[in-house]
């Protein structure tokens, strides 16, 4: 027996028929660059999502850069974003010459912690003149929305802007609010093994006004005017391919049906995991609604994870630690100053996480597999 851990090759049973079309279509019109299939891709996202403007690009770390270009990010400002993430949240940040300020997680949800977020954003006030704080960069991990009731008000009290990282959670509801129309942009990517997936990489912002939809336009094409060989400010390439969009568009069709089931998946998952001893699964916030990018559980320990996984491994089911690593412990940001023991949550979290096999198309008894090497 041998369960994928995402299964794309089912989905895309689901969907042949029409992405070979909408590839074929990109072929015979020939507009492989900001073809029409992009507007239509971003003006259905941006109605799913509720909200006014989307802007398709070439991945969600380009989404992320292009949303703090429009923002004006550089040298001196602060991010305060959280260390349980995938490293592009912060790679962004220090690549404008910014600097990420991590801000510890929530123990249940492993979203940024409002209180921690409240404090470090007083600390850099306070304590750091060489900085000045200047936006919230929040991450919807695994798919759960951040704590916006929270997050929001204290971001604008203090006349900082919020960027929601949607990465994983395209899709995800917060009290009736897509995710998407959230914060004053929000990014997500399309990285195949993403809620919604193309076959490649791909990227969109999504924002509320003409005026950040020009901006990003034209960040995305090399800061360019009105006219394409004027240049207005500097740009990035940030574009998203046609063919991409029209894979989009293809699977966009089936996608509010996915996550349908990706939550009855879910649900299986929690009913057979509450009669094992010692593993934590995972807890959505009442009122949220997760897109279920991963299904992370906790173990007790280190030891027990690994003991978790080896079984797993035995029994022939992949399992994948998201993340072993919190980002203040990467080499890439030794430059930041941090150590072990500054963020004790992420650390404990990093340490005991791991995810079993996640998609819309696993059946019951294939979950039953997944679980029962677990029990006893
Ligand atoms: C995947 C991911 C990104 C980056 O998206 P890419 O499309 O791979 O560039 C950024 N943030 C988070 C939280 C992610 O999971």
């Amino acid at each position: 027996m041998s369960i994928p851990f995402i299964d794309l090759k089912t989905q895309y049973r689901q969907v042949e028929e029409a992405v070979k079309k909408g590839i074929d279509g990109v072929l015979e019109h020939g507009a492989y660059i900001m073809g029409p299939e992009i507007p239509e891709l971003e003006a259905k996202l941006a109605e799913f999502s509720q909200t006014d403007f989307g802007v398709g690009c070439a991945s969600g770390t380009d989404a992320l850069l292009m949303a703090l270009m429009a923002q004006g990010v550089g040298r001196g400002d602060a991010i305060f974003t959280t260390p349980f993430t995938f490293i592009a949240t912060a790679e962004v940040v220090s690549l404008l010459g910014a600097t990420p300020v991590f801000v510890d997680i929530d123990p249940v949800t492993y979203n940024i912690d409002p209180d921690d977020l409240r404090r470090k954003i007083s600390y850099v006030r306070n304590n750091r003149a060489d900085l000045k704080a200047k936006g919230v960069i929040s991450v919807d991990i695994f798919g759960q929305p951040a704590d916006y009731d929270a997050i929001e008000p204290m971001v604008h009290n203090s006349g900082l802007f919020l960027i929601v990282d949607a990465a994983q959670s395209f899709g995800a509801v917060y009290k009736g609010r897509p995710v998407c129309s959230i914060g004053d942009m929000a990014c997500t990517s399309f990285f195949p093994a993403k809620p919604l997936g193309c076959y490649g990489d791909g990227g969109m912002v999504f924002c509320h006004s003409e005026e950040a939809r020009t901006l990003l336009h034209s960040i995305r094409v090399h800061g360019m005017g009105l006219d394409k060989y004027d240049n207005d400010r500097i740009g990035i390439n940030g574009r998203i391919d046609s063919i991409q969009a029209a894979v989009l568009l293809a699977k966009f069709a089936i996608f509010p049906g996915e996550l349908t089931k990706r939550q009855e998946v879910a649900d299986r998952y929690a009913a057979l995991l509450s009669s094992i001893d010692g593993l934590t699964p995972p807890v959505i916030a009442e009122g949220s609604a997760s897109a279920w990018a991963q299904y992370c559980v906790l173990a007790r320990d280190t030891e027990h994870r690994t003991e978790c996984m080896e079984k797993l491994k035995e029994a022939g089911v992949p399992s994948v630690i998201y993340y072993p690593k919190p980002l203040h412990l990467q080499k890439a940001f030794k430059s930041l100053g941090y150590a072990e023991g500054d963020f004790p949550i992420a650390e404990n979290v990093a340490g005991r996480i791991f995810a079993l096999p996640m998609h819309p198309y696993l059946a019951a008894e294939d979950q039953e597999a997944v679980v029962s090497p677990l029990a006893g």
